[in-house]
């Protein structure tokens, strides 16, 4: 009786008892001191950026370049065409991904079970082992449509996101053959233009319009790219950092001061007590 007892009084204290080496590896020892993640946890370093791939007979010395063979580099190192094909890859991904929903489930599983019994006050025992595997087959066959419309909005999605890489590539051409300056409109950008009012509008087209009005000539060439590293790093999509936005003053988003309120609290540094 005394051992079974025992038995509960560790089995309990194993369950709620948490080892404190482990503690210390999921939190912070202490409300003042930062976590320090274990090797796992911690950010790759930054790798630096690839060499841009251009073929080796146009390096060579005195080698004079068509416009053909500009475009080709352009369209393949341009950080637009590159970003506008990956994000039309991804988007092709998701329709694949729901489209699977219209197939079959299939389930496996494998089962080990062992089991003691006696008969006739213990006299005779068995010992009986029961395995095999399981395997469950599923299929919705009828979903009031759900399915369908999530297929659609991926679908048109996909199209959405070929037609910016489409885009795009026209950008590019115009820049490398006639200079011309354009600002090739993606997500990240329709998304900033709209938000801050700078350039509103219902689709790319329109807010490329209102974008080129409204960029003064000396910045067009970068516009692009200042509007794209502002959506990524800071106005991104679902929370904006808009308490380190350095335009929080003119952006016109109306929620700006509710996400500018959300600025982390300063890590406090307890110094030790002097002796
Ligand atoms: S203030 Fe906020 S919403 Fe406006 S541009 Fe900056 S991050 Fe975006």
């Amino acid at each position: 009786m005394r051992r079974a007892a025992a038995l509960v009084l560790l089995a309990s204290a194993g369950c709620t008892v948490v080892p404190q080496g482990m503690l210390k590896k999921s939190a912070s020892p202490a409300p003042q001191e930062p976590w320090t993640p274990p090797e796992s946890g911690r950010m790759p370093p930054a790798e630096p950026a690839p060499p841009p791939q251009v073929p080796e007979e146009y390096m060579r010395p005195g080698t004079t370049l068509t416009l053909g063979q500009l475009v080709d580099v352009a369209l393949l190192n341009n950080p637009v065409t590159r970003e506008s094909w990956h994000t039309a890859r991804a988007a092709a991904a998701e329709v694949g991904s729901r489209r699977a929903t219209y197939f079959p489930f299939v389930e496996a599983d494998g089962v080990l079970e062992r089991q003691k019994s006696s008969a006739v006050g213990g006299q005779f025992t068995f010992l009986q082992t029961t395995y095999g595997p399981a395997v469950a087959a599923s299929w919705l066959l009828f979903d009031f449509g759900a399915r369908e419309a999530d297929v659609q909005e991926a679908t048109r999605d996909l199209y959405a996101a070929d037609w910016a890489h489409n885009a795009a590539i026209q950008n590019v051409v115009l820049n490398v053959a006639f200079e011309e300056l354009t600002i090739a409109v993606d997500t990240h950008v329709f998304r900033v233009s709209n938000r801050t009012r700078l350039a509103p509008g219902k689709d790319p087209l329109e807010v490329e319009m209102k974008l080129l009005k409204v960029t003064p000539k000396k910045y067009l060439k970068n516009a692009h790219h200042y509007l794209i590293l502002h959506g990524r790093y800071t106005c991104i999509a679902q929370k904006p950092l808009c308490w380190k936005c350095p335009i929080l003053e003119q952006c016109e988003f109306p929620e700006r001061k509710k996400f500018a309120k959300l600025a982390p609290e300063p890590v406090k540094k307890v110094l030790p007590k002097a002796r």
